[in-house]
């Protein structure tokens, strides 16, 4: 079989775009924020805390703060932890550029520890060299939804008294040694962006199992602000209120809530069909030298975000870029996940410069990601691994 490729103008795999992620929302979800719509509350109601409940539930936490979306969640998070001027966070580079930007937010300087080579996520061996008397807390990403080594961050951790801030954006249903994600770091946050493992349109959410965290959590979702007379050092009165802190407006609405609550029922299941879909991909693959897929592991159960292969290069006639506009030109919709969060322009004026992560920045040039939601049928599963076929079998040496 040697059709002509899309991109030198034969016929594409599928006639439209399959987009890389999606989120899945079906009639319940619809009469869920419905619902809602239909209620006294909009916002900052009992859908709020409901949704609250039901993760801290699940992931097995006390606590759980819902924010206006996972950025403002890793933002509060390093407020609470106490993160200020000069501060030095630990962080992985080959994420979203949130999990990083939230260091700047409080003054603090991100440090960049690079990744594993076959996990992409943070190598716990690098981790002590980056330590100084600076180092306030580590942001440890769960890559692809990949739980990190917990068991080892959180012996450095302890070590070098470090807070954990978990960046599980990718991560929430997954595992790490049969415990949720969420219930192991110090906080630990979620997205519910449409493409995350359930959505509420936009959201985030801090799980914690400490009282005072959840408190400070709690203040900087709301300016500051605190009624609780324990807190407060005047009282004028039952109208009176005081902003204790600089805090922010990151409150999420119960419609979002609404959403998240009843999207978070079919979790499992989502991420059932997402586990299907990769081993059918990784089997689909296996007998492709160019491509190294997904490794997991044995540690790790995970809720697969994203499915990013690597593609061995030296193997190729081409680059990541070739291949890549090939697939698209099939009309998969492949992504890059991601560019070294220090590459980019704002953070080269920092002074960041290239070749401070090399795993990172190898990994990055080889590496693209394929579709994966759980609504994906059988057809697209199957026009994914025929293009990745005809794609690769063309551009092999
Ligand atoms: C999605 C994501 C976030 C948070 O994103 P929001 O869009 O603000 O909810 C943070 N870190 C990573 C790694 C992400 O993928």
């Amino acid at each position: 079989m040697n059709e002509k490729l899309a991109i030198n103008g034969g016929k594409p795999i599928r006639e439209t775009l399959l987009s890389y992620g999606k989120q899945c929302i079906d009639d319940e979800d619809i009469q869920s924020v419905i619902d809602v719509l239909k209620s006294d509350f909009l916002t900052t109601g009992p859908t709020v805390k409901a949704f609250e409940k039901a993760v801290a539930e699940y992931v097995g936490t006390k606590y759980a703060v819902a924010v206006s979306n996972g950025t403002a969640a890793l933002h509060i998070a390093c407020l609470a932890a106490g993160i200020s001027e000069g501060d030095e966070v630990l962080v992985s580079p080959l994420t979203f550029a949130a999990s990083s930007n939230c260091i700047l937010y409080c003054g603090a300087i991100p440090v960049f520890v690079d990744i594993d080579y076959k996990t992409y996520n943070i190598d716990v061996n690098k981790i002590e060299a980056k330590i100084t008397e600076k180092t306030k807390a580590i942001i440890p990403v769960d890559f692809a939804g990949q739980s990190v080594d917990m068991d080892k961050i959180r012996e450095i951790a302890d070590k070098y008294n470090l807070i954990i801030i978990e960046d599980a954006a990718h991560a929430l249903g997954s595992k790490y040694k049969d415990k949720k994600v969420g219930k192991l770091a110090d906080m630990t946050e979620f997205s519910f962006h449409p493409v995350k493992p359930i959505t509420s349109g936009e959201g985030g959410m801090i799980v914690t199992d400490d009282e005072k965290f959840y408190e400070k959590l709690n203040l900087f979702r709301t300016h500051g602000i605190t009624r609780d007379r324990d807190l407060m050092y005047d009282n004028h009165g039952s109208w009176y209120y005081e902003q204790i802190e600089l805090g922010y407006n990151y409150r999420i609405t119960d419609i979002q809530c609404a959403l998240g609550l009843s999207q978070i029922k079919k979790l499992d299941k989502f991420i059932e069909r997402r586990r299907n879909i990769v081993n059918t991909y990784n089997a689909a693959f296996e007998n492709l030298e160019c491509i190294t897929v997904p490794f997991e592991a044995d540690y790790s159960n995970s809720g697969w975000h994203i499915y990013v292969i690597k593609l061995n290069l030296e193997k190729l006639t081409c680059s990541r870029k070739q291949i890549f506009e090939a697939l698209r030109a099939e009309n998969i919709g492949v992504n890059v996940h991601y560019v070294p969060v220090y590459f980019h322009p704002y953070y080269k004026k920092l002074g960041y410069k290239k070749g401070l992560c090399p795993v990172s920045e190898d990994v990055y040039n080889s590496i693209i990601t394929l579709p994966l939601y759980p609504s994906m049928t059988e057809n697209d599963v199957n026009d994914v691994i025929m293009a990745v076929e005809k794609v690769i079998r063309y551009y092999s040496r």
